[in-house]
């Protein structure tokens, strides 16, 4: 298993729109390995293959309190919501910034697993969070997108001067 390097904004590749995985074969199973492997080490929660610019619609997650559940969703589309909750989000591309982000209470999820099975499932909490900010990211938005300009170029003014400061990274919960 390898690491692989997390893109972080400004880069133009997070802005990618992935397509969709079509052979699930063993490159794609070492891929989906790598992927945890790295969301594991940068301590996130969530990762997609944009943020580590493989452009399939491929995201692995683990919103488990012991991070030993990865979950994997291949070709996932979000087929029904319900509600609406905001939640205070991080995001591994987006080092050290969080903001409220407002997003369906529950969702229904289409995915296949890594050997290309079909499934459905019902998300809630962290879990329906986390997944939509994952799919977010495979349609090349990021959540300081859902901010309004005049925030997110505070966000982006925190960001740089943040990256002059080397090491200073709030805690929180990053996906
Ligand atoms: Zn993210």
């Amino acid at each position: 298993m390898a690491k692989l390097e997390i893109l972080e904004t400004p880069d133009a590749r997070l802005k990618t729109v992935a397509k969709p995985v079509e052979i699930f074969d063993d490159e794609l199973s070492r891929l989906v390995e790598d992927m945890i492997e790295t969301m594991y080490e940068a301590q996130g929660i969530g990762l997609a293959a944009t943020q580590v610019n493989v452009h399939k619609r491929l995201l692995v997650l683990d919103v488990s309190d012991n991070q030993d559940t990865p979950r994997v969703y291949i070709n996932p589309e979000i087929i029904g919501s319900e509600g609406s909750e905001t939640c205070e989000e991080g995001c591994l591309s987006v080092p050290g910034i969080y903001a409220e982000v407002s997003r369906a209470e529950k969702v229904r999820v289409a995915a296949r697993d890594r050997d290309g099975n079909p499934f459905e499932e019902d998300l809630d909490g962290m879990h329906a969070v986390c997944l939509q900010h994952e799919i977010d990211h495979l349609n090349g938005k990021l959540f300081i997108d859902y901010l309004s300009p005049l925030k997110r170029r505070m966000v982006i003014k925190k960001l740089e001067k943040q990256r002059k400061i080397a090491g200073e990274k709030p805690a929180g919960t990053v996906f």
